[in-house]
This record gives structure tokens, sequence and C-alpha cells, in this order.
């Protein structure tokens, strides 16, 4: 089966968020099961510089006003890739979102290539059966499909964060290439814009989301404006958890650990503990838990509750780490935090994927304390590296993560701690919880394994994505 994938972000080359991850890991479990998948991403510098082109351009025309265009097929670690060649949008390093004067344009000129590619074909004769659109940046894609000429590849959209929707002027009809009657509730209209995800949620033949619980939260209050539409088309609609590549998050094997271990050697865990507190500047030792955030700082993430708590973890002897950026209103509250506790509460503010990985084996416990989360990915780095996870039990994190309860320690089952309110208040009682449980080493090392133990690989969402495309009706 011939499916391309579409997306705006891919780890290692241009990564925002989880997405970059999951687009890495996901088309190649689908390609162990012998799916044809590919990706169509744009040719930012950061991908032209590291892949390989391995074939003849498809030429495009002038998309969206953004100047010559073609298709590149490449390669980048055996993923093949189309990667969308237009300097004019894609030209700049960096952020993809940036710029916004003309975000709408770059990605619907994505969308168009990928409906195209869907239609006619590369210029190396390969043409997808099926067109699978990652988030607001593809969401256009059905619509093209919709609204185009010729044959209808099916199409299929995953929301990996619906807060962000990519919403436009409909002065930019048009120029998008959308034709007037495609202005309506039933195409591309939302509240009198152009709404880039709702399109596709609207049109596209199947709905995923990165969770089962995200997928019952967004049909009600967290659909951030679409839970009518969503709820609409339950029937379509469908959680899939993403995965952990293993190839990438294995204490056993990262290279960013000055000592690797795995379940049968947990002692080798030990040494990750005070590297990581030199690098922050955090008092040596192992007396102090641990606690560890990492994380965009998005009001979405909660790290305010976190804020709220930094005196009471100090109070209670445990150190605070915070690897973040983003809102900066957040990054001078966490830098403020760490000089008013120093040795005892560290913020890095910036983003450093090797910190992250040393963070994970260093940490006691790692705080997602999310108002909304999708699927969430720290939660399940922190199980396989031996961090328990403290989350709040929303979205993918209440689907991941067993809480410890007197019953679940009792059954062997626990991996991490659950609150539900979104205060601060919750927050400390369940940061109580895990200052607690440190006390009983044994208990502790118990959830801890039981979290090393669990497999969240990609094998079976892989399956299941493919399952997915099987009841969409067609030849394929
Ligand atoms: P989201 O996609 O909403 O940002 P996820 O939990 O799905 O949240 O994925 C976040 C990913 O980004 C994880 O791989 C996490 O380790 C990484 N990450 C977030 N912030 C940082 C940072 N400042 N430095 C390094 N990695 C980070």
């Amino acid at each position: 089966m011939r499916v391309l994938f579409v997306a705006s972000e891919l780890f290692p080359f241009v990564k925002v968020g989880g997405l970059g991850d999951v687009m890495a890991a996901l088309p190649r479990a689908m390609r162990v099961l012998g799916a044809d998948v590919r990706l169509l991403i744009p040719a930012y510098p950061e991908l032209r510089a590291a892949v390989r082109v391995t074939g003849e351009a498809t030429p495009l025309p002038a998309l969206m006003g953004g100047g010559p265009a073609r298709l590149l097929p490449a390669e980048a670690d055996g993923l093949p890739l189309y990667l969308l060649d237009q300097p004019a949008f894609f030209g700049r390093p960096g952020n993809p979102y940036d710029h916004p004067a003309d975000l709408p344009h770059r990605f619907a000129a994505l969308a168009w290539a990928a409906a195209h590619l869907g239609r006619a074909g590369a210029a190396d004769g390969w043409r997808p059966a099926l067109l699978h659109g990652h988030d607001w940046p593809a969401g256009l894609m059905p619509a093209y499909v919709t609204y185009g000429e010729g044959p209808r590849p099916a199409t299929v959209m995953t929301i990996h964060n619906i807060a962000f929707q990519g919403r436009f002027a409909s002065s930019l009809l048009e120029p998008l290439g959308l034709p007037a009657a495609s202005f309506t509730p039933e195409g591309v209209e939302f509240h009198g814009d152009i709404g880039f995800l709702k399109a596709g949620l609207k049109l596209a033949d199947r709905i995923c989301t990165v969770s089962p619980t995200y997928a019952r939260e967004i049909q009600q209050a967290g659909g951030h404006g679409l839970e009518g539409l969503l709820a609409h088309r339950n029937g379509h609609l469908q959680g899939i958890l993403n995965g952990v590549d293993r190839t990438v998050w294995n204490p056993a094997t990262d290279p960013h650990l000055v000592s690797r271990y795995d379940l049968k050697h947990p002692s080798r865990r030990l040494p990750n503990r005070p590297d990581f507190q030199h690098r922050l500047g955090l008092e040596e030792g192992a007396a102090a838990p641990l606690f560890v955030a990492i994380s965009r700082l998005d009001p979405l993430k909660g790290l305010d509750l976190v804020l709220d708590n930094v005196d009471h973890l100090v109070a209670r002897g445990a150190q605070l780490a915070v690897i973040g950026t983003g809102d900066p209103h957040a990054e001078g509250a966490f830098r403020q935090a760490a000089q008013r506790h120093p040795g005892r509460v560290a913020a890095f503010i910036g983003y450093d994927e090797a910190l992250a990985h040393r963070a994970f084996a260093a940490a006691d416990v790692i705080l997602v304390p999310s108002r909304q989360e999708p699927c969430g990915l720290t939660q399940l780095y922190a199980q396989a590296y031996g961090a328990l996870p403290l989350v709040r039990r929303t979205g993918g994190l209440a689907d991941t993560v067993v809480g410890v309860t007197p019953g679940t320690l009792a059954d062997g089952s626990a991996t991490g701690f659950q609150f539900d309110a979104p205060t601060g208040w919750a927050l400390g009682e369940a940061i109580n919880d895990a200052l607690d449980l440190f006390q009983d080493g044994a208990a502790w090392r118990q959830v801890q394994r039981q979290g090393m133990a669990a497999r969240f690989g990609w094998e079976g969402p892989a399956r299941t994505y493919l399952e997915l495309y099987g009841t969409i009706p067609g030849e394929r």
C-alpha cells in the first residue's frame, strides 16, 4: 500500500514538539510492516543539508505566489521523502512556524503538493493511494483533494494538538487557490475565516488523534471550538497512542548518558544523577529527590502549577530542574526561582536534546502537569528511563500512567503518580505522595521497574493505523 504522510516537522532535522518525533518513527514502523509509506515535507535548509536527493525532480507550478517550486525525492536513514523545494517559502532556517506573513501560503503550498502527488504522481512514477496529513499545516490537503479534478486518493488527518488550528482571513481564499464554493461550513469556512485544521477534519475520510482519552475530550470541552464537528464525525474518529522510538530513547544505548543501564542493571543509572546535577549547578548527591520538568513553556503545559510548588518542593528537601523554552513570563519566573534557591532549583531556558536525555536518566520524578495533553511523550520517556512520571489525569497522560494507589502498589501495576484538578494545590498533594513513596526504597524501585518494563513501542500503533486505512472503502 502506498501512503504519503504530509507534515511540517521531522526529527532530528526540524522539531518543535512531539510531532517531529512521531514523523521520524511512525512511517518507519509502518514500512517495517510492509507498507510503502513516504513523507512529504518542506525542503527546509536543515533537511536539504542533511539528506541525499535520490532522483528526478517533479516540476510544480509556482504555488501560492511563492515562486518556483518542485518536489525532490530524497532519503533520510531509509525513510523516503519528497521535499517541497520552494525557496521563497522554505529557504529560511529555524522554527517553521515563524514569519507569520506567509504562513498560510507556505502550508497551503504543502497541502496542494500533497493532493497533486495523490492525483498525478511524482516524476519517478510513484503515486500514493492514501494521503495522511498531520496537524493544521496539512489541513488543506483534503480540501485540495475534494475540490480538485481527477482521481481522488483516500485521506486521513491526525490531530497531534487541536490547540493549533491554522485560522486565516477569508480574503486568502483566492490566493490559496480555493474555489468560492469551498467557503461553507461543509468546507473550509470556520467562523468567517479559513480554518486549515477544520477543513481537514471536515473533509478527510478518517480522523485520528494520539490517545483514546484525548479523542473523547476533543468531542467535549477540550475541542477548542471543534467539539461539535468532531462529535458529529465520531464514527470516523479514533485515538491511537504514540509509541517510543527505542532507537533514540533507550537508556541501554543512549550516547548522551555518562552511564548506560537497563532493567537488569539499575545501579548503573546512579552516575547519571551527579553528572546532571553538576551540569545544572544543583547540589550533587542522592539524598534529595530530584524533580524535573522538560517542556515547552506553554500555558496548556501547566508549568504555572510547578511554579506554585517551587517553595513547597524546596521546603520538603527536594530539588527541581526545569528545562524549557517558550512563554517569556514563565521563562523569567523559573529563572527567578533558581536565583532564589541556588543549588536547589535550576532553570535551563533553551532547547537541548542531549540535556533532555540526561535529565530522564537522572530524575526521580518527571513532572507533566498539563492542562491538556494529546498523548505526551515525556511521561513515556520517563518510564523507559526509570524516572517516575507525575502527571495530570488528562489525554494520553491518563492512558499511559498507572497512578500509585494502595491497590496498584499491591498488584504491581503502578507506574507513576496522577492528580486531577489543574491547581497548584492538587499538584502539591501528588508531590507529597511522591515524596512519601520516595522514603520507601523497595516500593519506589518496584514502580520504577514496572515503568521500565512497559512497552510503548511503535509496532502496535503502526498496525492499528494500517487497520484504520483498511476501513476506508475503495481499491488500494
Ligand atoms: P509537545 O509535542 O506538546 O511539545 P510532547 O511531550 O509530545 O509535547 O513532546 C515533547 C518533546 O519535546 C519531547 O521529546 C521532549 O523531550 C522535547 N522537549 C520539550 N522541551 C524541550 C527542551 N527545552 N529541550 C529538549 N527537549 C525538549
